[in-house]
């Protein structure tokens, strides 16, 4: 597969303030130290307390039904559940320094600040699974992210690279939310009303184009790309539906109700054309008459993280600051969207902090460890959270530097642990629908 060409640039290590941090905020509110609030208590905790209990912990998602096959992890070792913070970093310095080459570690815009620190990049999923791409030599690939990530990653790179995922409970709540059978069935269902769904019309449309955001599974990956779809980005979503546009009548989008709406909204297709499919219903709870009618029909799915965003908060926020640019992501609910400055990927916020030359205030409707580590890198602006309540993605959380130290200090020793791999027949088709979205131009 021909790589899009890599914008990140490997992160130099130790420049970023570690202090401070989500994990910090939410130990001092747990002490009592602080008033600041946050959505759960346990998330002082080690993520191996969770490992053995289904769920996905603490957290944005913990109120999220998780699938029975989700994967867990086994017990991580005691020496890395006791070891303090100092400790771990020393450990996973000394051994990322042995492996050299070897190994490339990355970091997701929205991983604790006590991981990112050792992450070679930092970017999004989709970054970073290209910015991999420059290091053909390393024998190891750990993603400090969710499943989904690392699955791409494995997509994109040499089969010989072995991508690791450091706890493998890491998932996504979202991801989760479409899962392979219920979008069989809901294509069977699409075509008893479609008709054949390979079958273009007289102007040469297919009834259906399947989009797939890139926080999907590799199944749905390769389901979009075996029936004449795309994956998409938060930041390329309008670009890819103008692509399928020109190739059906509808769109299928998946997982994400939220991205879908916010961007058929904004190229005009009116809300009552956007029908959601929620798989627990007939004909996903919509009648005949609005199927034919539909023009993007949207996957009951969402994230836990950007829902917790409302418009009171953003009315508050500019009560209380007067002037501040209020800037959120797609994945925020619609009314959330209409009511913000500016909606845009992590990349187009960070760039849009990095673009203000003046000092601004920005109200930020995205995960927490991002929004901090801004604030942290850009003094000169006020940056906050629009969620007052310390809430992190709970699947990201399940990433401790803990399990970043045994993965990387098993790989010294010659063993590799928690490797993602994609069966080849899910794995080819995915990489069309990939393919497909590095060939769609605005
Ligand atoms: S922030 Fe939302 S979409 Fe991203 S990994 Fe967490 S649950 Fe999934």
């Amino acid at each position: 597969m021909s790589a899009t060409p890599v914008t990140l640039q490997p992160r130099p290590i130790d420049t970023r303030p570690i202090d401070p941090s989500v994990d910090h905020e939410i130990q001092a509110i747990v002490a009592g130290e602080t008033t600041a609030e946050t959505c759960n208590t346990d998330l002082a905790a080690g993520p191996w307390t969770f490992d053995t209990r289904p769920g996905y912990g603490p957290g944005s998602s913990m109120g999220d039904v998780i699938p029975t096959g989700a994967p867990r992890q086994g017990q991580l070792p005691a020496e890395y559940r006791e070891a303090d913070e100092a400790e771990l970093a020393a450990r996973i310095v000394a051994a990322k320094h042995t492996l050299g080459e070897r190994v490339v570690v990355l970091g997701h815009f929205y991983q604790r600040e006590e991981v990112v620190t050792h992450a070679d990049y930092v970017g999004d999923s989709f970054q970073l699974a290209n910015a991999a791409l420059e290091h053909p030599d390393a024998e190891a690939i750990v993603f400090c992210g969710v499943h989904f990530m690392a699955e791409t990653a494995d997509l994109l790179s040499r089969p010989e690279q072995a991508v690791i995922l450091p706890n493998l409970a890491a998932g996504c709540s979202m991801a989760d939310m479409a899962d392979i059978d219920q979008v069989e069935e809901c294509w069977e269902q699409l075509s008893d009303v479609y008709g054949d769904m390979d079958a273009p019309d007289a102007e040469g449309l297919l009834p259906v184009i399947p989009v797939t955001y890139m926080n999907s599974s590799a199944a749905i990956k390769g389901f979009v790309g075996r029936h004449g779809g795309i994956v998409c980005t938060s930041s390329n979503a309008r670009t890819v539906l103008e692509w399928a546009f020109a190739r059906g009548r509808r769109v299928l989008f998946f997982p994400d109700q939220h991205l879908g709406r916010n961007t058929a909204k904004a190229m005009g297709v009116p809300l009552e054309q956007m029908p959601m499919w929620n798989p627990r219903k007939a004909l996903g709870g919509s009648s005949e008459a609005e199927l034919a009618d539909a023009r993007v029909i949207l996957w009951h799915g969402f994230c836990s993280v950007h829902r917790r965003f409302t418009v009171d908060q953003i009315a508050a926020a500019r009560a209380e600051h007067p002037g501040v640019r209020v800037i959120v992501h797609p994945e925020c609910p619609m009314d959330v969207v209409d009511a913000a400055d500016e909606a845009g990927s992590t990349d187009y916020i960070r760039k849009a902090i990095a673009a203000a030359t003046e000092p601004t205030t920005f109200a930020i409707g995205t995960e927490i460890n991002l929004v901090q580590r801004l604030a942290a890198q850009f003094p000169q602006h006020e940056i906050f959270c629009l969620d007052p309540v310390v809430c992190p993605c709970s699947t990201m959380y399940r990433i401790h530097p803990g399990y970043l130290a045994w993965i990387l200090e098993g790989l010294v020793a010659g063993e590799v642990r928690n490797r993602i791999t994609v069966p080849a027949d899910v794995a080819q088709p995915a990489r069309v629908a990939l393919e497909r979205m590095l060939a769609a131009k605005p």
